[in-house]
């Protein structure tokens, strides 16, 4: 690990080296699109996400950047229940849904709980519905919202690291005894949940950001989740672009992707997903880029190791 430089990560700091928010419309979500996913039973079926335009998150976590398509006010009650039904308007009909906030879907200065019915009427035709929340908003508030809900309700959450020194460098105000914590409650009342596992969060080196990324995994599974995403960090949000250009931070190698999914599924203990969204920027090899990305594609879906890529580059 490179020398952890004695900046002071905090709010005020990540802040002042953003850029700018994009400009987004909050009468409606800035996206919605349909991809496949492999279900808990096992079936290949479509899943529609639905990108809500909603209020920044109040946390500011280091990699973190999804408030740049927030707003700085909350919407007002009405405005994600109508959100929802414009995009589902604009959607095929599928079986499964994620209402993704780019925060918390149980903040209630995001999604106000007298929005909770609205939106629980409108996703009933769905068989799941997944939603995220930062382990520390894990509460009844959940169980509010599940019990006037239909379908199956699943929450992700980040764990990112269990890496000891780095979890907390990332901001996120959060130990990972929270994380399970959450995760036990969540569990107890018969909710499953998902965790987000970064790969190679800054001041690691390749081969420790695969091997914290495992323990991440294991961490997570033993502590009761269905289901685990591992997304490769990437700069672009300001802070992670500063210490990139500073040598604290270099995005991980798609193949160190490959090698960490493939440890997840020899697991055997849930799903485990590769972030493939942008998947170009963490090879150098115009080569294999896409056959690797196909790999990992066919691999989140059929959730087995299937036969490596062969390229020079290896
Ligand atoms: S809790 Fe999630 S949405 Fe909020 S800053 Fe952290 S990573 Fe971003
Ligand atoms: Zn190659």
């Amino acid at each position: 690990m490179n020398d952890v430089p004695d900046f002071k990560i905090n709010d005020q700091w990540i802040v002042a080296n953003r850029g700018k928010k994009n400009s987004v419309d909050p009468q409606k979500p800035y996206e919605w699109l349909v991809e496949k996913e492999r279900t808990i039973s096992g079936k290949i079926e479509d899943i529609a996400i639905i990108f809500l335009t909603n209020r920044e998150c109040p946390f500011r976590c280091l990699m973190c950047d999804l408030w740049k398509n927030t707003t700085d006010e909350s919407i007002p009650v009405g405005g994600i229940p109508a959100q929802i039904e414009w995009a589902l308007n604009h959607l095929p009909v599928v079986k499964h849904l994620k209402l993704y906030n780019n925060g918390n879907f149980f903040d209630q200065r995001a999604i106000p709980e007298e929005d909770y019915g609205r939106i629980a009427s409108l996703v009933s035709n769905f068989e799941t519905v997944v939603v995220e929340s930062h382990p520390r908003l894990i509460n009844k508030r959940c169980l509010r919202f599940r019990d006037m809900l239909k379908p199956e309700l699943q929450i992700a959450m980040g764990l990112e690291t269990v890496h000891p020194e780095i979890l907390p460098k990332l901001n996120k105000r959060m130990n990972p005894g929270d994380f399970k914590n959450s995760v036990d409650f969540l569990s107890k009342h018969g909710i499953l949940s998902r965790a987000f596992i970064l790969l190679r969060p800054p001041f690691l080196s390749e081969s420790e950001g695969i091997y914290w990324a495992e323990r991440s995994l294991d961490f997570a599974f033993n502590a009761g989740v269905e289901c685990c995403i591992v997304i490769p960090v990437r700069s672009g949000n300001g802070v992670m672009d500063l210490l990139r250009d500073r040598n604290y931070f270099s995005p991980p190698d798609i193949r160190s992707l490959e090698k960490v999914i493939e440890y997840g599924i020899q697991l055997g203990t849930g799903r485990v997903f590769a972030d493939v969204w942008d998947i170009g920027l963490f090879s150098s090899c115009s080569k294999c880029i896409g056959q690797r990305t196909s790999r990992l594609i066919e691999m989140n879906l059929r959730q087995k190791i299937i036969p490596p890529v062969k390229c020079s580059c290896d």
